[in-house]
């Protein structure tokens, strides 16, 4: 089931191992050192995959198999997590430094995509970077009235660890394919 690779010195280096967190969540990519490191101490356990393979690690004292993929056993890292306040810096984070409107990366504001005089709110799903340009372009209008849609439906940013799930399953999926 598991293919026993004899570990190169440069191997160790790599993020060949994923970590996962106590809820199954992968975590990160992390180097055999660390997750080795996981192991014997006791903060990790092998999780096992059915077609996972293994590094066989020697020392005097002990062999060690080193699954791909491990997982976490006490502190559950995602907990403490929240999502980040509706501020400048965060919105242009989000929206990668780009106005929802034109795209450009200049004089970038926030609009509320409801305007505040027209009841909307201050909240992840109403606020999106806009250039300046845009923003008073747009005023105090909806965006159907004068047809002015944020490219990007507006919401909360993701836990880094949802997002890195995100993309740890996606490149799975074309693994198996
Ligand atoms: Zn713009």
């Amino acid at each position: 089931m598991s293919v026993q690779t004899q570990i190169q010195p440069p191997l160790l280096l790599q993020n060949a191992v994923v970590v996962f967190s106590k809820n199954y969540l992968p975590l990160a990519r992390i180097n055999i050192r660390r997750a080795v490191v996981l192991l014997v101490s006791g903060q990790a356990e092998s999780l096992e995959f059915s077609s996972n393979r293994q590094w066989e690690i020697r020392s005097p004292s002990l062999v060690l198999q080193v699954p791909e993929h491990i997982r976490l056993i006490g502190s559950n890292p995602e907990r403490h997590w929240k999502i980040p306040p509706v501020s400048r810096r965060e919105v242009l984070r989000r929206d990668n430094h780009a106005c929802q409107y034109c795209g450009s990366g200049k004089r970038l504001t926030l609009d509320h995509v409801i305007p505040r005089s027209k009841g909307g709110q201050h909240t992840w799903n109403n606020v999106v970077a806009a250039c300046e340009s845009c923003n008073s372009q747009k005023g105090d209008r909806l965006p159907q009235e004068i047809g002015m849609i944020p490219r990007n439906k507006p919401k909360a940013p993701v836990h880094p660890a949802i997002a890195f799930s995100d993309r740890f399953w996606k490149t799975q999926t074309l693994e198996t394919d």
